[in-house]
């Protein structure tokens, strides 16, 4: 900000001595001390007005940016989990349709009991480790969001259901082993999944349906485990 202030404060600087000396000098035929006279006065103005104004104008800028990016951090990062919010993470899994891939459902269970015993509190703790288990399993790959309360998302673009129900097998025994205690709590807390493949053909709400009823088949198998297309899904244990 200080360079610029210092660059705008030269060209403010340069523009009327070199008006003043061309039309002086050149169109005028003045030269000598009057000349010298109009010269310095032509710095000493905008070297008095420019600094501070430039200042102002750049502060007021650089305000207004850092603002736009905070409202934008605010509208793009749930606040609680640090994943994508629920909206900027369906956005991006739009952008990323064309190139087909899985869609994972990804839901705490019983996570009602864990407010219910240890506490709001605790509950939100327990919330950011599974999201920060979700992240070490998925190591950089996808797109993971929060969808809202214990419930995650994510979407595997370009990805086979053989390597997306890996990941979900990964995803549970990740929280399993991450999220067994919670700020000294044993809250021993599991995940179930719904495993759906993106067909290029049908909307992204229709995958997301599926992988919803997944989910819930998940729920009904008795939980701690993952649901795709594919008969016969293990449940997500310790080994
Ligand atoms: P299920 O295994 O069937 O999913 O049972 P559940 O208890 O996880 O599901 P249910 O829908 O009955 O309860 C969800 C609970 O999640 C209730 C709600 O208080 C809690 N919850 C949702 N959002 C938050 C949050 O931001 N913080 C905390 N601490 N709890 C939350
Ligand atoms: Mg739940
Ligand atoms: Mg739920």
């Amino acid at each position: 900000m200080v360079l610029l202030t210092l660059l705008c404060t030269l060209f403010t600087i340069a523009v009327p001595v070199a008006v003043v000396y061309v039309s002086l000098h050149f169109v005028f035929g003045i030269g000598g001390p009057p000349l010298y006279f109009a010269l310095a006065l032509a710095t000493a103005i905008p070297l008095i007005i420019a600094p501070p104004l430039s200042f102002i104008v750049l502060y007021l800028l650089y305000l207004m940016t850092a603002t736009v990016d905070q409202v934008n951090n605010h509208v793009k990062f749930d606040r609680l989990t640090g994943l994508l919010s629920r909206g900027y993470f369906l956005d991006s899994v739009r952008a990323a349709l064309p190139r087909g891939g899985a869609f994972l459902m990804v839901d705490a269970d019983h996570f009602k009991a864990i407010n219910d015993t240890h506490g709001h509190d605790i509950g939100d703790e327990a919330l950011q480790a599974i999201a920060s288990a979700i992240s070490v399993a998925l190591a950089g790959q996808g797109i993971v969001g929060r969808l809202g309360g214990e419930e995650f998302a994510i979407f595997l673009p370009a990805c086979s259901l053989t390597v997306a129900e890996a990941m979900a097998d990964t995803i549970g025994k990740t929280v399993r082993a991450q999220c067994a205690t919670v700020a000294d709590h044993p809250l021993g807390i599991t995940v179930s999944i719904g495993v759906a493949q993106h067909d290029k053909s049908r909307s992204l709400e229709a995958t997301m349906k599926e992988a919803d009823v997944f989910l819930y088949e998940a729920k009904r198998a008795g939980r701690a485990r993952y649901v795709s297309a594919r008969p016969g899904n293990p449940v997500i244990d310790d080994a």
